[in-house]
Order: structure tokens, then sequence, then C-alpha cells
């Protein structure tokens, strides 16, 4: 099969004085802000301002220099003053969320157990070690805080009771948009004693998240899921296991000393010792521009129209019988705006496909990076809704800033459409 791309013909910038108005394709519908979400005026707008005049960061002492390293170091403090970094924390840049995590799976103190549960993105399942323990998918947020709780306990009672234990939860479910209790989950982990990581990837896009009012230890999430461009992601937390597990990459950068022995090296402390060589100055600028401006933006407003979509979103895909919600928690359980679902008797590639040639309507299908979850589902929605004809894959719609009601409605009539 011959794949022809016909790139569209693209406005230069966002339009509008808005710094969270986001680029759009004209005449396309984009319904896939889980994936990547659209670039913020203020990510393109900061990349703009500095692109002509990028220089070294850290490594020279001219004025371009100079103020790329000033700019970097201020992108760190916005990031970290964005997502509640306590004072004594570290914000490193990474590539993406999947990186973050590899990062901190990397500088586990020896022995250290990791709990997750099944339901999480891959980027939070594979890079633990072995011997980390999978819960799991719970019913509801409070089974999850139970289960987490009896875990730890067992863990604790068990052979490991002085040694470190990490809790690795999403904040939000890429699949199905559902919250995790993660105030009460990092709760459940202090009783007993355990540090946890939220992987903010999907609900950082969505709602405030702080990590000194949650008293969660670490957080990842990926600048091109904030609305800012593929490239630049962060890991925040505390400082002591970064400070002393060995680098992330070796290299320049990462070292206070390196002396002429092949070992003589002394590696920095500091969000430096896991950002060795040439950091990506303009993807860690505009992460913190669109922080920045949704530190600014009145977020209860944001969150009720995007709540308002997705209840209509919600309402129509339940008033087509022929299509079949994927949900892990009851149906009235919190969520961002994200639904996965399944036509019956319709192959979901293919509905992805129609969707995108005859209506200009983007969404994602497949198992989202989550399949033992994505699995698990599509198997209770057969269940569930007693049909046979279900898929094995699934669709996923995901709205943002800048979708619409119109949009919505879009999707909804073509999948009405597929009767
Ligand atoms: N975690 C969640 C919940 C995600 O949805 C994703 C990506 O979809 C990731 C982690 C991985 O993000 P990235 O591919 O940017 O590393």
């Amino acid at each position: 099969m011959t794949v022809t791309l016909v790139p569209p013909a693209l406005p230069a910038r966002p339009a509008g004085p808005d710094p969270l108005a986001v680029l759009g394709v004209p005449g396309e519908i984009n319904l896939d802000h889980a994936a990547s979400a659209p670039c913020a005026r203020a990510a393109a707008d900061a990349v703009a301002e500095l692109l002509p005049w990028y220089a070294s960061v850290h490594r020279g002492a001219g004025a371009l220099s100079r103020r790329c390293t000033l700019a970097y170091e201020r992108a760190r403090q916005t990031v970290g003053d964005f997502l509640g970094a306590r004072a004594d924390d570290h914000v490193v840049f990474t590539r993406n969320t999947t990186d973050a995590v590899n990062l901190l799976a990397r500088a586990l103190p020896a022995g250290t157990t990791v709990v997750t549960f099944a339901g999480e993105h891959h980027a939070n399942l594979l890079p633990w070690p072995r011997g980390s323990v999978r819960l799991p998918v719970p019913a509801s947020p409070a089974e999850a805080v139970r289960s987490l709780d009896a875990a730890l306990a067992e863990l604790r009672r068990d052979a490991r009771p002085g040694l470190p234990v990490l809790v690795a939860v999403t904040g939000a479910s890429n699949v199905t948009g559902e919250r995790w209790p993660v105030a009460e989950l990092a709760r459940a982990a202090r009783r007993h004693s355990a540090r946890i990581l939220v992987d903010a990837a999907q609900l950082a896009p969505h709602a405030p998240v702080d990590l000194a009012a949650l008293d969660v230890d670490y957080l990842a999430l990926s600048g091109h899921k904030l609305y800012a461009p593929f490239g630049a992601g962060v890991l925040v937390g505390r400082s002591d296991w970064l400070d002393a597990a060995a680098p992330y990459l070796a290299g320049g950068g990462a070292t206070s000393h390196v002396g002429a022995g092949t070992h003589e090296v002394r590696w920095a402390t500091g969000p430096a010792r896991h950002e060795a060589g040439t950091p990506n100055l303009l993807g860690a600028v505009a992460l913190a521009a669109v922080c920045a401006a949704l530190a600014d933006a009145d977020r209860d407003a944001l969150h009720a129209r995007e709540q308002e979509l997705l209840i209509r979103l919600r309402d129509g895909l339940a008033a087509l019988p022929h299509v079949v919600e994927l949900r892990t928690f009851g149906p009235d359980a919190p969520r961002v705006g994200i639904v996965s679902f399944v036509v019956a008797g319709r192959d979901s590639a293919e509905v992805a496909a129609h969707l995108a040639t005859s209506h200009r309507i983007g969404v994602r299908d497949g198992l989202f990076c989550a399949h033992p979850l994505a699995r698990r589902l599509l198997a209770e929605a057969a269940a569930r809704s007693g049909r046979r004809n279900l898929p094995p894959t699934a669709l996923r719609a995901s709205i943002g800033l800048g979708s619409t009601t119109a949009e919505v409605d879009r999707l909804l009539a073509a999948l009405a459409g597929l009767a």
C-alpha cells in the first residue's frame, strides 16, 4: 500500500494574544491531545524569541551563553514553582516522561521495592527492576488505596522492613482519563514509610499538580503533552536519591572534576548530575512558558469548560447503542478529558482511518501503550455490554485547550453514522 502524505497548509503561529491559544490546522479536528497536545502560543513565542540567539548553556562566558544559561535556569525555576517543588527538590530536565521515569528507576537505592498497579502506561510499568510488585487494576479509587495499604503493610511485615519502597502511580489514566486518588495514595505511602512517584503526563495538562500540597516525592511529565514541543520533560522531586545515584548519562556537564586516571571523576550534585551533554534549551524554555501561562490562567474556568465538553462527549457516546466506553472505575469517577471506546462490529484502526479521511477528525486507536489495562478493559466492556463483536483494540478521543462543542458534535455525528 502506498501512503501519500499531504502536508496541510499551516498558519505560522497560534492566533490571538492569549498565551494559551493553541495551533490548529484549519478544517481539521484534533481529538488526540493525550498523544501530543498542539503548541500553545506561549511556547511558540518563547522558542521564536530565543531561536536566533541560542548558544551553549553552562559552557560559555560570552553574552549569548550567559543569556541562555540564565534562560535555562529560569525555566527550571518556573517549572519547579508550577509543580510545587520544595526548596530541596531537584528539577531535572529530561526528554519526556519515559526518560524521567527511567532516570528515577536508575537512581533507586539498592534493595528498593517498587509497587505499581497493572493499569499504568508502559512508561511507568517497564522501567522498574525485577522484584517490583504489580498490583491488580482496582475497581475503584477507594480500592486502589486499600490495596496499596495492604500491599505496603505486607511488604513491611515481610522480609524488607527497613528497605526503601517506591510507589509509582499515574495521576490520570491515558486510557480512560480517570483520575487516581493521588493524595490518598501518597498518605498510604507515608503510613508505611514509602515514597511515591506520580506520572503526571496526563494529569498536568488538565489540572494543577502540587508536589508539596499532595505530599508526593517525585513527579514526571512531558512537555509535548503540555502544549510545548517534543524533547523536553521533567523529573521533579527529592534530591537525596538523585544526588547519591550514578549519573543517568556520563559526560560533560555532569562532573565537577575529571582527573587523568580512567576512573578519576567526581560527579556533580544537583540536577546537572543527570543532565550530561548539551541540554535542550528551547524545549525547556517552551515548557516553562506554558507552565507560566497556566499558572496565570483561571484553572477553574479551564476545568469547567473541559468538563462540559467531556460530559457532552460521554453522554453522546452513551446514547449510541453500538458504542461501548472503556472504564476502570464507576461511570461517575472524576476524570480528565480522555475517553476510550469501541464501536461494536468495527475494527478500531478502520474507524480511526475513516474518521480521519471522511470527517477530518483525528483520534487514536490501539492499546495506547497500556496493554495490560486496555486488554482488561476491552474484556470488561464485552462482559458489561453483553456484546460478542467488540474489536480487540480501542479508539481514544481526547480534548484539550481549544477543543469546541462543534468538534465533539462532529465526532458524535460521525460515529452515529457507523451504526
Ligand atoms: N505516562 C502516561 C500516562 C502517558 O500517557 C504517556 C504517553 O502517552 C507517557 C507516560 C509517556 O510519555 P512520553 O511518550 O512523552 O514519554
